[in-house]
């Protein structure tokens, strides 16, 4: 009962280490970071890389276990797996050469390469398949929650994209693919309660599978303005996606219009469709835009319309590749004849793959570039021009468009990614040759699936979800403290004692709480407590106390009520549970 005691003595706001700012910290750009370093919750050490404070720690101590006991829910099994890889394993998967200068590579005393893992496909696998031999031991699915590091470029928004930050990584391993997605079935699902435990706003939204590699993946987005992923969402049925992926509904096609003549119009110094569309005084819809791209060595253009803009993740699909790459300069010269920027796909040199967006299909009378230094042509029309080109949904998709699935039409959101789902197929078991014998005694190959969480971006992103002026707005779920209770004036006795006994009678309740018992006027208290957003403030003061009453406010709304002492730690109680789901 001492420790116990002595525990409790710590929730007092006096003796915690909260260094709250009054002034929002120049070198942070976003809401998130600004008000994590100005509640006292995290404080940089070097870029990308942070403290985590009393208040921080609590956060995110609640964060990692509603995604640890949903996990564990959902048949998954916690492990620890080290930060420190050994570059082996990731020769083995040729990542060590294609993670490029995002991997921190580090080396011991004598000289060996090691990384600091960004993400652990190589050690799992590297475990499953020295200790998995059968595919009795199958379906098998390990996650940790660990500290990973990404030497990311811009590292610039606090906990939203750090250096060192902490994840979630779990991965699943089957004998065959209909297993796979079967898991891949329950993850989603064990992410849907993940986030809706947080008490968040958020989309699950098909995603493209990046670098990691893959063949199927959903994002889970937070929805915020700020987010820097945008998505869209069908306005009629479920359908969700990042517009980079988002399938494009294909219009009626308009009414086939007359085929024109060519005609080169000299454009000087004129590149991109903004200023020739300005100098033309044509709208950009006029225009098609001739990208040029690499991928496994051939040469790839690609069309889009003059108003849309180039989806590198479906361009990727279209080709069946797992990498494209914009193509250097010698390279565009070389297949156009011409500098850059006067692309067109007329008498293009050598041979290349040519691509258009579907909505391209019947264009009549457009521009685009001659081929030709300081050139454009006008009247280019697909049936004679470029009919040879294979038409493919290639853009990113945006508001209005029509729904892939329905009559319905797209809406545009921002998102934050703060978990995304992967089927991986055997792009790692077969590299580090992971297999098990099966039940004929076949020597298989392993099918894995992969799944992450970002728990320090998820404090982030709930706080540029739920915020105002005054501060941070947590929901119940991820608050550091559910309650906080503020005497007005310390000195005074009763206010005193009311607030102990209160902050007593609502610890032995369960609840989180914190007693304000700093010797400072209530303003600076009640800024403070607007600040570090607690979702409830018990006020004691002078006034209600004498009517036996203190008053009660949440940090959603604007005016508290007064009830009475004697029943405001059942009110509280009961608030906090209505909030919290386990
Ligand atoms: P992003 O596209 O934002 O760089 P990612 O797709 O590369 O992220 P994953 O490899 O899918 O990231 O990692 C799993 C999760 O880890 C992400 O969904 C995200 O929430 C989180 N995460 C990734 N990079 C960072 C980072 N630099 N800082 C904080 N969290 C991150
Ligand atoms: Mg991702």
């Amino acid at each position: 009962n001492r420790r116990r005691a002595r525990y409790r003595n710590r929730m007092r706001q006096s003796q915690m280490l909260i260094p709250t700012l009054r002034d929002v910290p120049a070198e942070a750009e976003v809401v998130s970071h600004q008000l994590l370093l100005r509640a006292g919750m995290i404080r940089q050490v070097a870029r990308g890389i942070y403290d985590f404070l009393p208040l921080g720690v609590r956060v995110l101590r609640k964060v990692e276990r509603i995604v640890r006991e949903e996990m564990v829910r959902a048949g998954a099994q916690e492990v620890l797996l080290p930060a420190i890889c050994p570059a082996e394993l990731w020769q083995e998967s040729g990542r060590w050469e294609k993670y490029g200068k995002e991997l921190l590579r580090i080396k011991d005393r004598n000289g060996r390469d090691f990384c600091f893992g960004p993400t652990h496909e190589e050690v799992i696998t590297d475990l499953v398949r020295r200790d998995v031999r059968s595919y009795r031991e199958l379906p098998i699915n390990l996650f940790q929650i660990q500290s990973k590091f990404r030497d990311e470029v811009r590292p610039r928004f606090g906990l939203m994209r750090g250096r060192e930050f902490i994840m979630k990584d779990g991965y699943s391993f089957h004998v065959d693919r209909a297993d796979c997605d079967r898991e891949y079935e329950n993850m989603f699902q064990a992410y849907r309660r993940i986030f809706d435990r947080c008490g968040l706003a958020y989309r699950p939204v098909e995603a493209d599978t990046g670098a990691i590699g893959g063949s199927r993946s959903h994002e889970f987005q937070v929805l915020a303005e700020s987010g820097e992923d945008a998505i869209v969402s069908c306005d009629a049925c479920e359908y969700a996606a990042n517009v980079e992926k988002a399938g494009i509904g294909v219009a009626a096609s308009p009414a086939s219009a007359a085929v024109t003549p060519l005609d080169e119009v000299a454009t000087p110094g004129h590149r991109t469709i903004e200023e020739v569309s300005a100098f033309l005084k044509l709208p950009a819809e006029r225009f098609i835009k001739t990208l040029l791209y690499v991928a496994d060595d051939t040469v790839v253009v690609a069309l889009v319309r003059g108003d849309h803009a180039l989806s590198e993740a479906k361009l990727k699909d279209a080709l069946g590749t797992p990498a494209v790459e914009l193509a250097p300069e010698t390279t565009v010269e070389r297949v156009t004849g011409a500098p850059v920027g006067f692309a067109g796909p007329i008498g293009l040199r050598g041979s290349v793959r040519l691509l258009a967006d579907q909505a391209l299909a019947g264009i009549t009378d457009a521009v685009t570039g001659a081929n030709k230094a300081d050139t454009h042509v006008r009247g280019v029309s697909a049936s004679r021009d470029f009919a040879t080109a294979e038409l493919a949904d290639l853009r990113v998709a945006t508001a209005g468009d029509r729904c892939p699935r329905c009559a319905g039409h797209f809406v545009l959101q921002r998102g934050i990614e703060v978990g995304q789902v992967f089927s991986l197929g055997t792009k790692y078991s077969a590299a580090l040759k992971a297999t098990v014998s099966d039940a004929e005694g076949k020597e298989r190959v392993l099918e894995m699936g992969c799944y992450g969480i970002g728990v320090t971006r998820t404090i982030a992103a709930a706080i540029e979800q739920n915020h105002d002026d005054a501060g941070i707005i947590w929901p119940m779920p991820l608050a550091p403290f559910q309650v906080v209770v503020v005497p007005v004036n310390i000195a005074d006795e009763r206010l005193r004692t009311t607030a102990e006994r209160l902050y007593a009678e609502l610890t032995a309740r369960g609840v989180e709480v914190l007693l304000d018992d700093r010797d400072e006027r209530p303003g600076v208290k009640f800024k403070d407590a607007d600040l570090i957003g607690y979702p409830l403030r018990i006020t004691v003061g002078t006034r209600a106390l004498e009517r036996a009453a203190v008053e009660l406010k949440r940090r959603t709304e604007k005016a508290a009520t007064e009830v009475p002492v004697a029943e405001v730690v059942a009110r509280v109680a009961e608030l906090v549970a209505a909030e919290t789901t386990a």
